[in-house]
């Protein structure tokens, strides 16, 4: 509404009438009753002195929403797996991701040159996909997680074997733990003479995790990013777990997904794009944030042209006037037009939200000084 009552927005506040009259004279509001009516915006700043954040209401919703959840997801088709490795520092993240890019039969295909982008899927003989999400740190984790999203369907939890249990992993567990996704555990640099890994494994179960050895259902997989070993059974163990979470997702529909990376290059701008639902051809049109980009065209991690990205995939996506942020939601439109009007509806969103806190900021300030 344009427009509020001092009564109801007290309701709204949840804050006894009489006590929040009391307090708009306080904050310098005259001859104020419950009946006064306040403007959206100046409700919006009240709203905020009592700490909500308030959205601004800026006429007809011109945005893009996600599709609803699927109502059967049963029935929809599986999609690979989305896949994060974490652990402490130096117990080999970077090497296992290397590893798996390296053993991907598109890259063998392709001459072997892969390249670091922000995620990247491998091809296993059997013909199944892993998507291995290659985020710096947990840093585009969590805040897609803010937003809402689990991008991840599972996460490699890395103990180095000769080192076990460090903070790090801890902290990657109860991340896990609180976004609700499942585990694996690699214990990895087995193949080193100082691997422990009985010591390993009590230390996690110790850590509340309720490993396969110990009558739990986390299975831990020994691997050495090194060698090699053991890496086939890591890659057999998440299709294991995979085929348990029943992975599906629509291939058709508009698409959905997440910005991983954004970076300029020398071909323009480029964002590494996963696209969770629906499936984004070149010519697409989509809004990541307040961006709208026709899709120019889409490229794999060895920097090949794709005509496809079908769902649980990641592709460099190139076509964008402006660069999106990692970590926004990215959802195609019908057709230009709504792309365009959804971009610009968000855009004014913000700027009104920026006036709105620069107000409260001001009247802040105005009122020290009295
Ligand atoms: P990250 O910090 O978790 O990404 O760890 P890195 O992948 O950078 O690995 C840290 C160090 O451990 C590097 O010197 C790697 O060469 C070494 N390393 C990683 N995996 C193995 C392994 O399986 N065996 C041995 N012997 N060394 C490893
Ligand atoms: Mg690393």
């Amino acid at each position: 509404p344009e427009f509020i009552s001092v009564a109801n927005l007290g309701l709204a506040l949840n804050v006894k009438l009489d006590i929040f009259v009391q307090q708009l004279e306080e904050l310098g509001f005259e001859d104020i009753s419950k009946e006064s009516i306040l403007t959206g915006e100046t409700a919006a700043l009240v709203a905020q002195e009592y700490g909500y954040e308030p959205t601004v209401d800026i006429g007809e919703d011109e945005d893009l929403k996600p599709r609803p959840p699927p109502e059967d997801p049963t029935s929809l088709p599986l999609r690979p797996p989305v896949v994060t490795i974490m652990g402490h520092v130096d117990h080999g993240k970077t090497t296992l991701l290397d590893y798996l890019r390296k053993s991907s039969i598109v890259s063998q295909e392709h001459g072997g040159i892969t390249q670091h982008i922000g995620a990247f899927s491998v091809n296993l003989s059997s013909g199944k996909q892993i998507t291995f999400l290659d985020t710096p740190g947990h840093a585009a984790f969590l805040t897609m997680r803010q937003r809402g999203a689990n991008v991840t369907d599972m996460v490699i939890l890395v103990v180095a074997a000769d080192d076990s249990v460090k903070p790090q992993t801890l902290e990657a567990l109860k991340h896990a733990r609180s976004a609700k996704v499942p585990i694996i555990v690699a214990i990895n640099k087995v193949d080193k003479d100082s691997a422990n890994v009985e010591r390993v494994k009590s230390d996690l179960a110790a850590n509340g995790v309720e490993i396969e050895d110990y009558g739990g259902d986390v299975q831990v997989v020994c691997v050495s990013g090194k060698t090699g070993q053991g890496m086939a059974d890591l890659e057999e163990s998440i299709l294991t777990l995979s085929e348990m979470l029943d992975i599906r997702a629509e291939t058709d529909g508009m698409a959905e997904g997440w910005v991983l990376e954004s970076s300029i290059k020398p071909i323009g701008r480029v964002a590494t794009v996963l696209v969770k639902r629906g499936t984004l051809r070149p010519g697409d049109h989509i809004v990541a944030g307040r961006v709208a980009a026709k899709i120019r065209s889409l490229r794999n991690e060895a920097r090949i042209e794709v005509d496809e990205a079908p769902p649980g995939t990641a592709v460099e996506i190139l076509g964008w006037k402006e660069p999106p942020d990692a970590g926004d939601q990215v959802l195609q439109a019908p057709n230009e037009d709504k792309a365009k009007t959804a971009a610009h509806y968000r855009q004014e969103l913000k700027e009104r939200a920026e006036n709105i806190a620069q107000q409260a900021e001001q009247d802040r300030e105005r009122r020290e000084k009295e």
